[in-house]
């Protein structure tokens, strides 16, 4: 039987291609992200070709190919979109003009559509349409200078937090502003435009991982999400939460999913109040961190989920098969060197423990090195889970 790869088959028979088409997904990026899209996609005769600056990137040993070129690079974005059936992204720094422009010109879809990427990419604009809509956010105000950031202080009342507008991550881009003697070196240390928002005395951080489809959408339990020093730690599933908080989440995200457009899932980052209110603090047009849980504890993964999105399927079911919990195993060195792990044979040895290694050759403070993921096999409570995982993770050890 002829295979056809992609676009590139040109055999003498197609009479049986459409049972036997092979389809490819370029993708922007070429991070564990990527690597977990491309290991999802493969059973349903996806191929991913990732782009991505750094050669032999997290995704490479298990794409069928990688480009290597910078994501804003028009020349590579041009030679994906050419050798894609469909194209998405897995790092918001993907050019959204630049998209738009291989959209046309390649005849390929590009999913979510670049211009949910524009409105996210700005975190004041991404707000703003939230807001816009009738979604539920933080106060925020866009701040050009110290008399802004003190009059938004002034108004919400101190603590608040400073926000750079764009290429902010795991928290880098955002400072804590606790009293008007430190505005001034807030501001300096935030690069290009910014947003002060009021400072949200949560009760916890939950998510909600969605999905747009072709006319239909779905939407994962919601998790419970652990910070330290801004970067995630811990997901716990189901979220130790009411059933009504739960389910104001979901409709959130549903009304989140209504306003953005393209196919694809979508991580939405929020905070529960302390009167059980539900606020969006970001939302992400990817699968997202605190949705990893979701390959061993949802009867859909979130990047097969992706996968079928951004290339017309039908969604999968989103149940959960049973209370789980993941955990990132984040470098714990001091400075940048060589990744040699150890302890990870604990993960390996545990009953329902689940290893994920994201195959980067260098760690550095708090990088994300992998995670593992703890199902429930008897009748452990959350807690009890939740204590395990932190157990393995703490076993495990770049130094
Ligand atoms: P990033 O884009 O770097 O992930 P976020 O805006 O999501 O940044 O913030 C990272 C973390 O910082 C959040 O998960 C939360 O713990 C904390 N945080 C962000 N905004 C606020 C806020 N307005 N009030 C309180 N904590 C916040």
């Amino acid at each position: 039987m002829a295979a056809r790869v992609g676009k590139s088959y040109a055999g003498p028979s197609t009479t049986h291609h459409q049972m036997t088409r092979t389809e490819t997904l370029g993708v922007v990026g070429g991070g564990q992200l990527g690597r977990m899209l491309a290991e999802a996609a493969a059973p349903l005769g996806v191929e991913v070709v990732v782009l991505d600056p750094t050669p032999e990137c997290p995704a490479s040993p298990v794409a069928r190919d990688q480009i290597v070129a910078e994501f804003d690079d028009e020349e590579g974005v041009q030679e994906l979109a050419a050798r894609a059936d469909y194209l998405t992204y897995e790092i918001e720094l993907a050019d959204p003009d630049l998209l738009e422009s291989v959209e046309r010109e390649y005849d390929v879809p590009v999913n979510p559509d670049p211009e949910t990427l524009r409105t996210i990419q700005d975190k004041l604009v991404q707000k703003r349409t939230l807001r816009e809509a009738g979604i539920p956010v933080p106060e925020f105000r866009q701040v050009d200078d110290r008399a802004d950031v003190a009059a938004a202080a002034e108004e919400f009342g101190y603590p608040v937090m400073l926000k750079a507008r764009e290429g902010g991550y795991d928290g880098r881009g955002n400072v804590p502003i606790a009293d008007e003697t430190e505005v001034e070196d807030a501001l300096a240390s935030v690069s290009g435009g910014a947003m002060v928002e009021e400072f949200v005395a949560f009760e916890r951080e939950v998510s909600v991982i969605g999905a747009k489809g072709d006319g239909e959408t779905a939407t994962f339990p919601l998790g419970e999400n652990v910070h330290r020093e801004e970067i995630l730690r811990e997901t716990v599933v189901p979220a130790r939460t009411d059933e009504e908080v739960g389910e104001r989440a979901r409709e959130v995200a549903e009304d989140v999913l209504d306003l953005l457009s393209g196919r694809g899932v979508y991580g939405i980052e929020l905070f529960e109040t302390p009167e059980g209110e539900i606020l969006v603090n970001e939302i992400a047009p990817r699968p997202h961190n605190s949705g990893h849980y979701t390959i061993e504890g949802a009867l859909t993964s979130q990047f097969e989920q992706h996968a079928r999105a951004v290339t017309g399927r039908p969604l999968g079911a989103t149940d959960l098969r049973g209370p789980v919990v993941s955990a990132n195993l984040l470098g714990d060195v001091e400075e940048r060197q060589r990744a040699e792990i150890s302890g990870d044979e604990a993960i390996l040895a545990h009953p329902g423990a689940s290893y994920h290694w994201y195959g980067k050759h260098e760690v550095y403070p708090l990088r994300k090195m992998g995670h593992l993921t703890l199902v429930r096999r008897d009748d452990e409570t959350p807690e009890r889970l939740l204590r395990d995982a932190r157990d393995l993770r703490d076993e495990v050890t770049f130094e």
